[in-house]
């Protein structure tokens, strides 16, 4: 048995649906990635996620090719909402077709 994903976690069996703590851990969006498909709104079990025009802040941050792609997507990408409330699960990270979500300690973001 290799190391648990998520030692933060506190050692959290991770073959439960959403087993972890909420406020622990958090998605993150790859800008560059992330063409707004839904999949995540779709499959988190605790709305995290909506459908959102693109900021003009993270538009500004977007490579070149990710403007392009945005601009084909219509200017929307999933935001994360409520960070709070994510446990963990990652059925977000797996159901992203384009591996445009990660998830990271909530604390450090
Ligand atoms: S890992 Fe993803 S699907 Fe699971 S609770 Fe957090 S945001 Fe929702």
């Amino acid at each position: 048995m290799g190391a648990p994903a998520f030692p933060f976690l506190g050692g959290v069996a991770m073959s439960e649906p959403c087993p972890g703590e909420p406020g622990k851990v958090a998605p993150v969006v790859d800008r560059n990635r992330c063409e707004a498909k839904d999949d995540c709104v779709r499959v988190c079990p605790y709305h995290v996620f909506e459908i959102q025009p693109l900021s003009f802040e993270d538009r500004a941050t977007l490579s070149l090719l990710g403007k392009i792609k945005a601009w084909v997507h219509g200017n929307r990408q999933a935001y994360v909402v409520r960070p709070e409330a994510c446990r963990a699960c990652q059925l977000c990270v797996e159901a992203c077709p384009e591996n445009a979500l990660r998830l990271a300690p909530y604390s450090v973001r």
